[in-house]
């Protein structure tokens, strides 16, 4: 436990902890580390008079991630536990948007929409190599719900709200846009707004959380579900799958949809609605788009996305009752209809067809109930936004809210471990340090392929989208392992530097964490996932030390999972 920093509101401690800490690589994170913390978890368990951690908390989500960073940040001894792996909850599900949220503006949500867009500004700034500003095409067509003036009066209040910090709107006639968007159907459109949003790779910018939070000295155990949490005296004992028992000052419940009366008692009955939302990938080629474009469904206040993704466009998202077991939500063929039906009325294609689905993935929201709320069909009306509870026993929960707006909602949750905790921590400095250390990347080390003079090395390009600084390190990998520098699959970018980097330093215990997770691969392509599977799972056992059974055992599992959340059946390999 830190002592406690009387009238130090932690600039000081903050910046000697930023010079001892931020220098330093990515902190391993393999089979030994791992099992390491496995062995300590189980002998603390063993030995009731160890010191407790000052902070459990569960869930690896975004939200546990965030939560989990800024506590080890202010000084906190913080362990955090999920029942399966890092993000493989929403936060590896959802539609990959750090947005301020245009719909939530015509609900009336302006709280919401100005903190979402301050945070998107924040992840800029922290999260740079991961968070992409990108061009969003909101086009307005006849009969719309949303004509063209009212999206030019949202998007203008949307500038106002970004404090006019990202691009401001701008609105098209039918001929620019179309000029601007060819595949937008010509027929009934009354123009377009385009605005700046930004995409992102949400179960990496968790594990980027996360990594962080070890960096500063949080320890994560994932495969460790929480079966029984209960307070004695004045501490907190939760017990996990295997037996073990973590003893903790303050524990906090970051279990996204699986947040229920089971972690939280009677608070946590009828907390939450469940809202399943999916996602359907395409090829490019089936669905050209040039930049993500926003379509109104025909009835509900709901819109939906279409995104290009580098060789593929994925689509979303649904927004429908959902109960039952969150991880088993899976893609239906009526689901990729509904999405077809409403996207083909202003994108017609040939693409837009079942067979043409290269992948999917269905994720389930954690959405707040209002307090009377009765949802009937529908949770398209609730609110976004989040909340922080605490039970009779002092557990305390944080609920609700987006990806998005996770590090102030991390902010929030630590002040309140804080006041439960009785101790005064240093000032939350999340939003200015950036998530992975090192010197940034210069422009002029990536290239610009449209300059002959340095058109920059590709490679590189791809891995510092996903690894920031660090690609230095791995550049000097492939430099001095060529094969290393190779594809997993020739269109699409994921690199086996990167499979040996997941396995060595990113906390994989299984092949999914590593297909489905790590590299977004599986989503990518279910099926050209299966063809990497076997080779990927062997590096992965043998770095366990595992038996050569183990390898059929991982992919079996691998393409049980892909089956359970697409709906196809994938082939063997
Ligand atoms: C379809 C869809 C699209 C979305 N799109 C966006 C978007 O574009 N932008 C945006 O900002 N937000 C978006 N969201 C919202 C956002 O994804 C979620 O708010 C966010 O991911 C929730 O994260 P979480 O950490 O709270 O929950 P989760 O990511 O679900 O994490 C909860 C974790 O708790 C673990 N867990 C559960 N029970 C236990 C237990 N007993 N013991 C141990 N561990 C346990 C689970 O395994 C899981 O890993 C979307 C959501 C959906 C469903």
């Amino acid at each position: 436990m830190p002592a406690p920093r009387r009238n130090n509101r932690g600039n000081v401690h903050a910046n000697i902890h930023d010079a001892l800490t931020e220098q330093v690589p990515p902190p391993a994170w393999g089979p030994g580390e791992i099992r390491a913390l496995e062995a300590r978890v189980r002998s603390d368990s063993e030995t009731p008079g160890t010191t407790p951690w000052d902070l459990l908390v569960i869930g690896a989500g975004i939200t546990g991630a965030g939560v989990a960073r800024d506590a080890a940040m202010r000084g906190l001894r913080v362990l955090v536990v999920d029942g399966r792996d890092l993000a493989y909850g929403t936060s590896s599900r959802s539609s990959r948007l750090i947005h301020g949220g245009v719909r939530y503006l015509e609900q009336g949500e302006i709280g919401l929409v100005f903190e979402a867009l301050r945070e998107r500004r924040r992840l800029y700034k922290i999260a740079g190599h991961l968070v992409s500003p990108t061009r969003f095409v909101f086009p307005a067509y006849r009969g719309d719900r949303l004509p063209l003036w009212k999206l030019r009066v949202g998007l203008s209040l949307y500038d106002a709200l970004s404090l006019y910090r990202s691009r401001g709107h701008r609105t098209l006639g039918p001929a620019a846009t179309r000029r601007l968007e060819p595949l937008l159907a010509a027929e009934g459109l009354r123009g377009a707004v385009t605005y700046e949003d930004a995409v992102t790779d949400d179960a990496r910018l968790t594990l980027t959380t996360l990594q962080s939070a070890r960096r500063h000295g949080a320890e994560v155990l994932t495969y460790a579900p929480v079966v029984g949490l209960r307070r004695e005296g004045e501490l907190h004992v939760a017990e996990l799958g295997d037996g073990s028992l973590v003893r903790a000052r303050a524990v906090l419940v970051a279990a996204g949809p699986w947040t229920s009366e089971r972690l939280l008692g009677t608070a946590g009955r009828q907390l939450l609605s469940l809202s399943r939302g999916i996602h359907v990938v395409l090829r490019s080629e089936d669905l050209p788009l040039r930049q993500p474009v926003v379509v109104q469904a025909a009835k509900e206040r709901r819109i939906l996305f279409v995104v290009p993704w580098g060789a593929r466009t994925y689509l979303g998202t649904t927004d429908t009752v959902y109960e039952g077991d969150p991880g088993s939500s899976g893609v239906t063929a009526a689901d990729a209809e509904e999405l077809f039906k409403l996207i083909g009325r202003i994108l017609p294609s040939q693409g837009l067809r079942h067979d043409r689905i290269v992948s999917a993935w269905s994720g389930v929201r954690p959405l707040v109930r209002a307090a009377s709320a009765d949802d009937g069909d529908s949770t398209v009306e609730l609110s976004r936004s989040h909340r922080i509870i605490e039970t009779e026993t002092g557990v305390l929960a944080v609920v609700g809210g987006k990806l998005t707006t996770y590090r102030a909602m991390a902010e929030e949750a630590v002040d309140r471990v804080e006041k439960a905790l009785g101790v005064d921590l240093p000032r939350c400095t999340t939003h200015r340090r950036p998530l992975v250390p090192g010197v940034p990347l210069d422009p002029a080390e990536l290239g610009d392929p449209g300059n002959a003079g340095n058109p920059g090395n590709p490679i590189m390009a791809d891995l510092a989208s996903r690894h920031g600084p660090f690609a230095r390190d791995l550049m000097i990998r492939i430099d001095r392992d060529r094969a290393l520098g190779e594809r997993l699959i020739p269109d699409l970018p994921y690199l086996w530097v990167e499979v040996d980097h997941a396995i060595a330093a990113e906390g994989c215990v299984h092949l999914e964490d590593i297909l489905r997770r790590r590299l977004p691969l599986a989503l990518t392509d279910a099926e050209l996932g299966v063809r990497v599977a076997r080779p990927v799972a062997e590096r992965l056992v043998a770095a366990w030390g595992g038996a050569a059974s183990e390898v059929d055992a991982e992919i079996d599992r691998y393409r049980e999972l892909m089956h359970r959340e697409t709906g196809r059946t994938l082939p063997r390999c």
